[in-house]
């Protein structure tokens, strides 16, 4: 049976009627910005303290796109006798956003804790060499990383927290002034 004459601007207009009395989904960004989960991957950050120079992450890297330079540094022996060893020490450490697929395999491989998301967004280019950032803006885009979400109440206490709250408890007895002599009380012999 043909369609009756003029039913599809009815269809057509029925859809219009429906979708105008619905709560808009679109935002305006950039004047509403979005509410982002803290684990979006945005942009990565370097903490380069904890970089060994060992590679892993560049190798890894499915686009090819992590820069590393290094040389070697040989560090003298720590007692008399001992044997010098040798350190790598990062001369560049770069990655090109341009290239990046924000897959997440080389802040999975470090094994370091060198490497992690932040969910800040907002660093498009009009020139796409910008987009490879130096070892300087990575560091900078560590103090954007989310701190870690808290433990279980019952959890045990990670191993690296442990190990440094020792080192700061040993470094503080050190340097704490010794105690002085107590003056003898009152019949004290
Ligand atoms: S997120 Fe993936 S593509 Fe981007 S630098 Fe890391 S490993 Fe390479
Ligand atoms: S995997 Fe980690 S420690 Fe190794 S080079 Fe990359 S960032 Fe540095």
């Amino acid at each position: 049976m043909a369609p009756l004459p003029g039913s599809g601007l009815a269809k057509g207009l029925a859809v219009t009627l429906r979708t105008m009395t619905r709560k808009s989904v679109t935002a305006q960004y950039p004047d509403t910005q979005p509410d982002l989960p803290p684990r979006t991957r945005g942009v990565i950050g370097l903490f380069e303290e904890n970089c060994t120079v060992c590679m892993l992450c560049a190798r890894e890297c499915p686009d090819w796109c992590i820069y590393i330079d290094s040389h070697k540094e040989t560090v003298p022996a720590a007692a008399p006798g001992g044997r010098e060893r040798s350190r790598n020490v990062l001369d560049r450490f770069a990655i090109d956003f341009s290239l990046c697929m924000y897959c997440g395999i080389c802040i999975e491989v470090c094994p370091f804790d060198a490497l992690f998301w932040s969910p800040e967004f907002e660093y498009a280019e009009t020139d796409i060499r910008d987009l490879t950032h130096e070892r300087d803006k990575l560091r900078e885009w560590m103090w954007t990383v989310p701190a870690p979400p808290a433990l279980d109440p019952g959890a045990e206490e990670p191993k690296e927290i442990a190990a440094a709250r020792k080192t700061a408890e040993k470094l503080a007895a050190a340097q704490a002034p010794p105690a002085e002599p107590t003056e003898p009380q009152e019949g004290e012999s």
